[in-house]
């Protein structure tokens, strides 16, 4: 690792906001030829996931091999592998540039972009390892990061300035290399999760549903995403209100009056009323019309091992209950989404069913299946707050 501070490997421009940079930057897929490709071709070799650059006649096609380190991109970094690179792929791979040592990194006064990137990430990785509490390994320089930067600064004895600049880097080398982490930050969270595992009582809950105003989401069958998340996020309400539950919808009904909120700004809405879980409820869509079935989605990617085992957990008891209603169990997965990224709780993403399969879409139609899949959303809920060993949850077998 350098223990200088280098000069930027891709020029000025690369110092910007990968977010704003992300979105001036064309979509490109396997057979686009765009100036862009020889961009990325030049990102993924520089990250050094294959040597992208020899034996290509135009760096600017997108070829096959282009295709297969896309798709190996996007599978360890907790994207949807599609091989197509549309703005997130795009932010993550200009994220992905940052060597720490590149830049000197700190946090911004509030109000200003964050610095988000794998150096960000590694200083999280290396911090947590040492036992200093940065929360999740997310790659996104926090509050939380800059406490726990001055803390290891305030422990070595050099300047508790909070930049990770060329002595800290020093300090970190000079560290015994033999420090292997065993997820500390997987630790805390599992603690932290067990002091909220006090009951449902008091809980605020964020449910999300996708889409919404002038983005209907998917549509088939006769059914359309956005009413029908809408829908059973309203039927939720009325299931875990009863039970003392503080539930919040980060949208209404509102429907064609704006612009459909987008994922950062729903996770940062279940932030700001500091939820203790946020679930958000999306209908899949695929070209094969026998596609069907349910799944669910948690924080996390294989990069510097970062996973939220709660919202793993959250997850799976999700699908416990979901499945038995009649749509398969299609599993759950890590993923880096804005949604699962940016929350500062367990948070996961479910698919209830495929809008494109006749069976899906028949028992989405139905109300009273609806009413029984918000029956069982919040049962999942009820279960990840009940505490381990205790019997509360035990009677809704016959729900
Ligand atoms: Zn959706």
């Amino acid at each position: 690792m350098t223990d200088h501070i280098a000069a930027d490997p891709l020029g000025p421009q690369a110092a910007q906001s990968p977010v704003g940079e992300a979105q001036a930057m064309p979509l490109v897929r396997l057979g686009s030829h765009d100036a862009a490709v020889a961009q990325l071709r030049e990102i993924l070799t520089h990250i050094s996931l294959v040597a992208l650059d020899h034996e290509c006649a135009d760096a600017s096609v997108f070829d096959t091999t282009l295709d297969a380190a896309v798709r190996h991109f996007q599978q360890v970094h907790g994207l949807t592998v599609d091989g197509i690179v549309g703005p997130l792929t795009w932010r993550r791979a200009l994220e992905a540039r940052w060597r720490l040592g590149d830049r000197p990194l700190q946090l911004h006064p509030a109000g200003d972009r964050q610095a988000t990137g794998d150096d960000v990430a590694a200083l999280q990785r290396r911090l947590s390892d040492l036992g200093f509490d940065c929360g999740r390994v997310d790659g996104i320089f926090g509050t939380r990061t800059d406490a726990a930067l001055r803390e290891f600064q305030m422990n070595i004895g050099i300047a508790a300035d909070g930049v990770c600049g060329p002595q800290t880097l020093r300090a970190f080398t000079n560290l015994a290399r033999a420090i292997t982490g065993g997820r500390p930050e997987a630790l805390r969270e599992a603690h932290d999760w067990d002091h909220r595992q006090t009951g449902v009582f008091g809980k605020v809950v964020v449910i999300d549903p996708g889409h919404g105003d002038d983005d209907p989401g998917c549509a088939a069958n006769g059914i359309t995403e956005a009413d029908v998340v809408i829908d059973i996020a309203e039927r939720m309400e009325k299931h875990l209100a009863p039970q003392g539950v503080a539930v919040l919808l980060s949208r209404g009904r509102s429907f064609h009056h704006g612009r459909a909120l987008d994922d950062a700004a729903r996770a940062e809405f279940a932030n700001s009323v500091a939820a203790d879980a946020v679930l958000s409820l999306h209908v899949d869509e695929t070209a094969s019309p026998a596609a069907s079935g349910a799944s669910a989605f948690y924080f996390g990617a294989d990069r510097h091992g970062s996973r939220s085992d709660s919202g793993q957990r959250l997850a799976e008891s999700v699908l416990t209950e979901v499945s038995g209603l009649g749509l398969a169990d299609l599993g759950t997965y890590p993923r880096t989404w804005d949604l699962l990224r940016i929350t500062r709780m367990p948070a996961i993403r479910v698919y209830l069913g495929y809008a494109t399969n006749q069976h899906d879409a028949g028992l989405l139609a139905d109300p009273e299946f609806r009413e029984a899949l918000a029956g069982a959303l919040a049962r999942a809920v009820v279960q990840c707050f009940t505490p381990v060993g205790s019997t509360a949850a035990a009677g809704h077998a016959s729900g």
